[in-house]
């Protein structure tokens, strides 16, 4: 079972950084100020205060990652609040909040939204066609799924 869901032409992008790529990402977004400037941008709580304050952008920010931020960004991606996630993480140390962030690729993922978590795949991400247009998204209707499947087991 098959959802389709209409995204705009301007998307709502979620930015996240951990500190050790912070630097890498906001050369990203300096780079691509022009293409980001059409958008609605997210970001967690530090991130989105360096964005704001090396680019000028208008960032909506939410918590601090550690502090719940990714959690935050996973429940708008459940209410189908944000289109896209830019996620640099630190593939090198561990950090406190590795749940979290667990939990936001799993949500990213359970909603089909297109993610980068490196440099290039953002690169490649920006500069698809469909990155400006409207979008057809298909989401598997997992919800669907699960009544049929509680629904056999009740009348069994
Ligand atoms: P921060 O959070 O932007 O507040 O540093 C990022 C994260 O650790 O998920």
């Amino acid at each position: 079972m098959e959802k389709r869901i209409r995204l705009g032409k301007k998307k709502r992008i979620c930015l996240v950084a951990h500190d050790r790529r912070k630097k890498d990402l906001i050369e990203w977004v300096q780079f691509n100020r022009g293409t980001l400037s059409k958008h609605e941008l997210y970001a967690t709580g530090t991130t989105g205060s360096l964005i704001e304050e090396k680019t000028g952008l208008k960032v909506n920010r939410f918590k601090s990652g550690p502090l719940g931020g990714d959690q935050q960004i996973g429940a708008k991606i459940a209410e189908g609040q944000i289109d896209m996630l830019i996620f640099f993480w630190d593939p090198l140390e561990p950090l406190a909040h590795d749940v979290d962030i667990k939990a936001l690729l799993r949500i990213a993922t359970v909603y089909n939204i297109p993610v980068a978590i490196t440099r290039s795949s953002a690169d490649f991400l920006i500069s698809s066609p469909l990155f400006e247009k409207e979008y057809e998204k298909i989401e598997q209707d997992y919800e669907a799924e699960l009544i049929e499947r509680i629904k056999r087991i009740v009348h069994q």
